[in-house]
């Protein structure tokens, strides 16, 4: 399977950490911290050289230019996210990100103050959606909704949240959930999820952090209503580099719309007249909430990691490899005897990413620290779950392989 891979080429233009045998480890954490692209010394260097050669005309003499950095990330975001041009911006991080789409799409009312997002959560969502509650003077007991998975069961069922936001119709401002959830990756599905919150007049939104690059979006086709995600998970741009956020265009041409400004979010035709313009103009696009100039060293990174995208050829061959990766990785790990642990992430390929989280029954650290031992590089969610993300950029079928003979192997 892997001489027949296309992609199989694509590895090579990664950094592969090395293990103590000066073999490359095993690195199926491509969901915390996605591997280098080599590209990306190059592309950085070359924005040091510009700085220390331009200075301040690198802003607009660079090769791209700087004032208008982010436009070198839209196109490929775009098609990443199945997004309209006018409908995404790369700025911050995710959690800011998040804050910033709840000031315009959290005002809650007297009788609409509600909010639904899963559990578990990713504890930063939790905390920027908790504050965000509280710093409108409510209480998260009475306006936080949790949507679990019941019992005996792992993953939240789309009925359940459904039925959750039928059951606070009238209450409810803003349905959160991930696209993929960072514990079980389940992948949910946005678009009836979308359609059920807005049915009874409350927002959708989604945190994409483990879903961009990694399974096929249509934002833009589903109605979200907004999203927001990283870039150094699948993404592979670098730690703390420059996430995103996806305004739908019925809300981003919307210039009326409350949020929390800065200079580059305003019309670029007085940005400039700095002190002689007091009043916020919005541009009528997701850059309306942009704030602040472009951190060049937290784009450049992810400017030679979409590259690698396109090169790629998008979405459509890394998704049909990933589907093959993961199934093939999840086959082998059920044929090892599943007594042992138990795979809690959907089987079906349309509910998922590449990730596979592993609950184990028996000595789960213990069995997390083997597998560090022998050159495995994947995460440990406590309690007992280890988590694994074989992507189709750059891992192979022979890893799988090698992965589930080390978990057989373990007693
Ligand atoms: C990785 C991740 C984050 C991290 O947030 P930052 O603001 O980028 O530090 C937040 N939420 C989810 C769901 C994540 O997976």
């Amino acid at each position: 399977m892997d001489a027949q891979d296309t992609l199989r080429e694509f590895r090579d233009r990664f950094h592969l950490p090395l293990g103590k045998d000066g073999k490359p480890l095993i690195y199926f954490a491509g969901n915390s911290l996605g591997l280098m692209p080599k590209s990306a010394k190059a592309i950085v260097e070359e924005e040091l050289d510009n700085w220390a050669k331009l200075a301040v005309d690198a802003h607009h003499a660079a090769g791209t230019p700087w004032y208008t950095y982010h436009e070198a990330l839209r196109e490929t975001t775009a098609r990443l996210i199945g997004a309209k041009l006018n409908e995404v911006i790369c700025m911050n991080s995710l959690t800011v990100n998040l804050h910033l789409m709840m000031a315009t799409f959290y005002r809650p009312t007297e009788s609409r103050f509600k909010i639904l997002m899963e559990e578990p959560a990713f504890p930063s969502d939790t905390y920027a959606i908790k504050t965000q509650i509280m710093h409108h003077g409510l209480d998260p007991k009475e306006a936080l909704i949790l949507a679990r998975p019941r019992e005996g069961e792992f993953t939240v069922r789309t009925e359940g949240i459904v039925d959750l936001v039928e059951k606070n119709a009238d209450q409810l401002a803003l349905v959160i959930l991930a696209g993929i959830n960072f514990f079980t990756g389940q992948f949910f599905d946005i678009k009836k999820i979308a359609a059920a919150a807005q049915k009874h007049g409350a927002i959708a939104g989604f945190d994409l952090a483990h879903a961009i690059g990694n399974a096929p979006l249509s934002l833009h086709d589903w109605n979200v209503d907004f999203a927001v995600w990283c870039s150094y998970k699948y993404l592979n741009a670098g730690p703390g580099a420059v996430g995103g956020a996806f305004v739908h265009e019925r809300h981003a041409t919307n210039t009326k719309l409350p949020r929390l400004a800065g200079w580059f979010g305003n019309d670029p035709n007085t940005r400039f007249r700095l002190h002689l313009e007091p009043d916020f103009i919005a541009v009528p696009s997701a850059d309306g909430w942009q704030i602040s100039n472009p951190p060049i060293f937290a784009m450049a990174p992810l400017r030679a990691s979409l590259a690698m995208f396109d090169k790629a050829g998008g979405m459509e061959p890394l998704r049909s490899k990933s589907v093959r990766l993961t199934s093939y990785l999840e086959f082998l790990l059920n044929q090892n005897g599943s007594k042992r642990f138990t795979i809690i992430t959907p089987t079906s390929p349309d509910e998922r990413g590449c990730q596979l989280s592993i609950l184990a029954h028996e000595h789960p650290k213990e069995l997390h620290n083997e597998l560090v031992a022998v050159g495995v590089k994947c995460d440990f969610r406590e309690p007992n779950v280890i988590r694994v993300a074989p992507t189709p950029l750059y891992n192979t079928f022979h890893e799988a392989w090698r992965f589930a003979r080390i978990l057989a192997a373990h007693k």
